[in-house]
């Protein structure tokens, strides 16, 4: 039964809810904001694993087709050192040096060249068609360095066929070692655009394939002014260069696009490829979303931090309400004094600190005279005009924060006085019938004077055999006493004065005794 009305107690807290209505929401954006970030997770891992497995199936393609073309650049090789090969006729020695991968749909030329860089052999034609290569750079390198293996060189615009092309090459040693040309095959970008046209990467996402130099080869999506180019030295090359594979996020040279690069090396070959994302596609659909959730949530928190509010300040006025129904069920409606109700818990707290203290704890019963006269003869609306006057005359008599007026029955009140002997509440029993002497209501012709009241005194100390009911028995047997010792006068309950035994009587100048 405890936990119950505990947490009734806790519901009807204004403060419980103010609590919860500002914990609620937080709980809230602190879920969803853990959420979107979960969601957004999701996306690059996504993107990620895209990125990879397409790089991964364009580098498979890229590095077997080059091994074909290496394959045949081989078997030229060898077939280049047959003995006799030069003394067959032109149709033969092209028929045994090329073989059929030549016809390959993106294969562009199939050369042998001299080591003058004069064509000696070509694929596609006998004779030969003439053309002389010694300024390219693969011819250049092959001449200079006898151990190169195969070289991929710089993308170039075919003298032939005018189409861009990538050629590959290897070197053919002369007996001797020195020098002795080169035999060269090249493959269309076109080969590439082919291979790229197929792959969705967004509007701004790339794909790039560089020589080890920073040279590039190709791009996609397609651009002429992108061939050729040597990005070197950029922040993006230098770590394609350094890691040899993985994935970062990093602005571009080319179009300052920020874009998630997944890359890696082609096979065993000088050729770095890389699959490019933009960062604001990858996360677009997580924005989208985010944007929604957000938008739902901030919804949702601001309606309950408003339902709070407004359940709080509902509380708080039910509240308010509760605390106005309590003071009205302790006030008396005609005049405003706290009723009988609040008399008797402020007579039973101040008869506890009396008992405490032992400081005496005076009661004056005040009582109008012959008041059911006044109700007679002017009516009950002037005996509630009496009634006010003498409240306001009471009121007036007493000072102390802790003295306290009450209206104990219909013409009745009761003057607590707490710390006061029985001089001091004579005193103020003096004064209320000095004060009563005033009250007129001139409306209806009662003069000051007319109304007049009677007393009973008692005052007590709180001593462990006497009791409060006793105490205020004694005020109105004093005040008894008074109506029939005439009225208009204050009487003492005998031995409420230690010592004192005689009741001191207290009569005012002038009895207006059975003038109403
Ligand atoms: P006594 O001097 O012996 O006290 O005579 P009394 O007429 O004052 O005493 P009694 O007890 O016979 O009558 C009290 C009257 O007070 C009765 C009632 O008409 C009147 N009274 C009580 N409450 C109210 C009130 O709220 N308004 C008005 N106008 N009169 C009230
Ligand atoms: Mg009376
Ligand atoms: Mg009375």
């Amino acid at each position: 039964m405890v936990l119950p009305s505990r947490l009734a107690r806790l519901l009807r807290s204004t403060h419980t809810w103010i609590g919860l209505g500002v914990l609620a929401p937080l709980g809230m954006l602190m879920v969803s904001g853990l959420m979107l970030l979960d969601l957004r997770q999701d996306a690059w891992d996504k993107a990620e694993q895209t990125s990879r497995n397409l790089l991964q199936v364009i580098e498979r393609d890229i590095a077997r087709n080059v091994e074909v073309i290496d394959l045949t650049l081989r078997a030229m090789q060898d077939n280049m050192r047959m003995p006799g090969l030069a003394k067959l006729d032109p149709d033969m020695r092209q028929l045994v040096l090329f073989d059929r991968a030549t016809g390959a749909r993106d294969l562009g030329v199939m050369f042998v060249l001299d080591e003058n860089g004069d064509v000696v052999e070509d694929a596609a034609a006998s004779p030969p068609r003439k053309g002389n290569y010694a300024d390219r750079d693969y011819f250049q390198a092959h001449k200079a360095n006898g151990h190169l293996g195969l070289y991929v060189g710089r993308p170039i615009v075919s003298r032939l066929t005018g189409e861009r092309m990538v050629n590959f090459s290897r070197r053919i040693d002369k007996p001797d070692g020195s020098f002795g040309g080169l035999v060269l095959g090249s493959l269309k970008l076109t080969y590439f655009a082919r291979l790229f046209d197929q792959i969705g990467l967004g509007q701004e996402g790339a794909i790039n394939l560089y020589l080890r130099d920073g040279t590039r080869i190709t791009r996609h999506p397609y651009l002429e002014a992108d061939v050729g180019v040597n990005i070197a030295g950029s922040r993006t090359f230098d770590r394609f260069a350094r890691e040899g594979a993985g994935k970062f996020v990093e602005t571009s040279v080319r179009d300052g696009v920020r874009r998630l690069y997944t890359f890696s090396q082609v096979g065993d070959l000088p050729l770095i490829l890389n699959v490019a994302l933009a960062v604001d596609e990858v996360e677009a659909g997580w924005r989208a979303k985010a944007v929604s959730i957000g938008t739902v949530v901030l919804l949702l928190c601001g309606l309950t931090v408003v339902l709070s509010l407004l359940f709080g300040r509902e509380l708080r006025h039910r509240a308010a309400m509760q605390a106005e129904l309590a003071r009205l069920s302790l006030t008396d409606a005609l005049t405003g004094l706290p009723n009988r109700r609040r008399f008797e818990e402020a007579f039973e707290a101040a008869w506890d600190r009396a008992r405490r203290t032992g400081k005496p704890l005076s009661l004056l019963v005040v009582d109008a005279d012959h008041f059911k006269r006044y109700n007679d003869r002017y009516g009950h609306a002037v005996g509630d005009e009496v009634l006010k006057g003498l409240a306001q005359c009471l009121s007036a008599g007493v000072h102390r924060p802790d003295d306290l007026v009450a209206r104990v029955g219909g013409e009745e009140f009761a003057i607590l006085l707490p710390d006061t002997d029985q001089d001091g509440a004579m005193r103020i029993a003096s004064k209320v019938h000095e004060a009563v002497a005033t009250v007129s209501v001139p409306s209806a012709g009662i003069a000051a004077g007319a109304v007049t009241v009677s007393i009973g005194l008692t005052t007590g100390h709180g001593s462990a055999s006497e009791r409060a009911e006793a105490l205020y028995r004694a005020a109105d047997a004093a005040l008894y006493e008074a109506k029939a010792a005439g009225r208009n006068q204050t009487r003492c309950a005998p031995g409420s004065e230690k010592g004192n035994l005689r009741a001191p009587v207290l009569r005012l100048v002038g009895a207006h005794r059975g003038q109403a």
